[in-house]
């Protein structure tokens, strides 16, 4: 949500923010925003829309400036248009503020600024931490850094901002709690500033990555300076990035959403690189090593998760259960956290997120610590928040995912989870040898059965065309083919903008049953496997009701086939794996259907990625 980026140093820092916030565009994309200092005085330029948007606005402009903060909005407080855009500027315009977050308190130091005299142009939470700089700055007659920090000391909420002044056009000071903040150190002593690594890899490998209550202070000549928001300074924890410029661009395909469905062969591979070895028959996960005895012995296992993290703690509940016999529980991060949960010393919580950033996940993780839990992360984003606050834990190893809608993400942390309960079902003994075996054996292969459920693109593409313009779908599935039902029917909804329902398909005919009708495509999975005969079942009274059925299948189907309408075959695999094969078909109808609906497939309205507000 939102994305920050900041920059000082000898070169022009327009570019180098506007290509920046193009890179963090995927965090949110209401309004951008930079603003510069330079021979004019502060300048800030701010529009509703895209970074594109923005761009066209600074043309034949005063862009001039080595010192510029910028900011690409996901809205919470107010409208997303031109006047709550950020940079936001105190009142009297000397002081310009970026904010990702949410200042829960925001309406009190509100009441309080507007009795002292301040007047708001904006609806945002933002404008306020602004006024409230200036405020202490005036009254306290301190540094803008010292009146900085004593503002946060007031706040209540989740921030990242990057604050500049025109007093000193030589210092950019940033602070985050909740909310990322990544500090490059560039080589010619400029440093960049970003809510992610995304946009500072080109310049530079060595980053800080600030941690809750850090205040930095970056200052041509002096260098980065790094304190607590009580005053006492720290040695910041110079880290090297192992980020990839090429993994940031398009690589010759029309949307990110695409690019990243295809990586998907590699990704699964990469994500089991070194923790499986199906000669040794062997599979282990580096990172977990030392809670292996503590997994096999646990009582239960919570997960907690959001969206599509969620559904595939959904596939992990099925694989723990089974291979592990451990019992599992699966928990929307957000609830989670809400309802004084029963957790304590001997309880394990494994956090799934894409970004490592989440925030409801973050805070859901907290508590599970406070209580006594031992918690573990499964994240992409190395280095990430969840990352660090976590015992222990794994990475995905998927390569940056910049489509808001995931999809190799899902797949890395099925894979990742698959591997996890195999290591503790052995460990525990609750899995046989030969059991195992074929597991591990198949889980090699997913790569290359991946490929080949791609090779049906231009097939599946053919099926969107029929289904574009349906005003509603069903999603069906049993088993641990169910998750990947309220997968498929979530990438619709969120990249097409068509209503749709994730169902296990035994309670259709408690209710969804009622809205099929002949304008109705509902997506079944029937995989061979314990429950296909239900499914076939569950097929014939959609079709009763004269309902379309696109069904997934084993390759070679013949039952199915005859009664679909449309059937997409997929590779035979071991039934514990067929969601990683299942998921990429409805993958890809989203993807089409989207494309062809006119949407913007990598940035869908109202949505953004790693959610870091609640
Ligand atoms: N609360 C701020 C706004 O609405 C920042 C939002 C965010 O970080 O997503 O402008």
């Amino acid at each position: 949500m939102c994305g920050i980026v900041a920059y000082i140093g000898e070169e022009q820092a327009f570019p180098i923010v506007l290509k920046g916030l193009k890179r963090l565009e995927y965090r949110g994309y209401d309004s951008a925003g930079i603003a510069l200092i330079n021979k004019e005085g502060l300048l800030n330029y701010k529009h509703k829309g895209k970074v594109s948007e923005l761009e066209k606005h600074t043309d034949k402009k005063n862009i001039d400036g080595t010192i510029g903060i910028g900011h690409t909005r996901w809205a919470t407080h107010g409208l997303p248009n031109d006047v709550n855009a950020h940079p936001h500027l105190s009142g009297n315009e000397n002081i310009a503020l970026i904010h990702n977050g949410i200042i829960e308190n925001y309406d009190t130091l509100k009441e309080g600024l507007i009795a002292r005299g301040h007047t708001f142009k904006s609806e945002t939470d933002t404008e306020v931490l602004v006024h409230l700089v200036e405020d202490i700055q005036e009254h306290e007659k301190v540094s803008t850094a010292e009146a900085v920090r004593l503002a946060l000391n007031n706040v209540i909420g989740a921030y990242a901002i990057v604050v500049m002044s025109k007093d000193n056009p030589n210092q950019l000071i940033a602070a985050r709690k909740s909310s990322p903040l990544v500090v490059g150190i560039g080589k010619e002593g400029d440093f960049y500033l970003a809510s992610d690594a995304t946009p500072i890899v080109e310049y530079t490998n060595e980053v800080v990555y600030l941690e809750d209550e850090e205040i930095a202070i970056v200052e041509r000549n002096k260098g980065l300076r790094l304190y607590n928001i009580q005053n006492q300074e720290k040695t910041p924890y110079i880290q090297e990035l192992e980020m990839q410029l090429e993994a940031l661009e398009k690589g010759g395909y029309e949307h990110f959403m695409l690019k990243e469905i295809h990586e998907q062969p590699r990704s699964i591979k990469d994500c089991f690189r070194g923790r499986l070895n199906v000669n040794k028959g062997w599979v282990g996960l580096g990172g977990i090593k030392d809670y292996e005895q503590q997994l096999a012995t646990a009582k239960r296992i919570i997960f907690v998760a959001c969206g599509t993290s969620w559904h595939a703690a959904l596939v992990g509940e099925y694989l723990f259960e089974d291979l592990t016999r451990i019992p599992v529980e699966v928990e929307y991060a957000s609830e989670f956290r809400y309802r004084n949960p029963i957790i304590g010393e001997g309880d394990i919580v494994i956090a799934i997120s894409q970004s490592g950033e989440t925030a409801d996940t973050l805070a859901a993780l907290e508590l599970a610590k406070a209580k006594g839990a031992t918690i573990l992360g499964i994240c992409n984003v190395v280095g990430s928040s969840i990352s660090r606050i976590t015992h222990a834990g794994s990475y995905t190893h998927a390569g940056p995912e910049i489509g808001v809608a995931s999809t190799k993400a899902f797949t890395a942390q099925v894979t990742v989870l698959t591997i996890m309960a195999l290591a503790i079902a052995r460990k525990k003994g609750t899995l046989n040898e030969a059991k195992f075996r074929r597991i591990i054996t198949e889980l090699e292969l997913i790569p290359e059965k991946v490929a080949k459920v791609l090779e049906s693109s231009d097939y599946i593409e053919s099926i969107s065309e029929i289904y574009k313009d349906a005003a509603n779908a069903l999603y069906l599935g049993r088993g641990n083919s169910f998750p990947v039902a309220l997968e498929g029917a979530l990438k619709l909804k969120e990249i097409s903008y068509i209503h749709a329902e994730g169902y296990p398909a035994a309670e259709m005919k408690h209710g969804p049953i009622a809205l099929i009708d002949e304008a109705m495509p509902v997506f079944v999975i029937a995989t061979k496997g314990q429950s296909y005969e239900k499914v076939v079942s569950n097929i014939q009274e959609v079709k009763a009701r004269k309902g379309k059925v696109i069904a997934i299948v084993t390759e070679g189907d013949k039952q199915v086939k005859a009664m679909a309408d449309h059937v997409i075959e997929i590779p035979d695999t071991d039934e514990h794996l067929v969601p990683l094969l299942a998921t990429i078909p409805f993958q890809l109808l989203s993807y089409y259907i989207a494309v062809m609906r006119g949407c913007n497939v990598d940035q869908p309205r109202n949505l953004a990625k790693s959610v870091t507000v609640e």
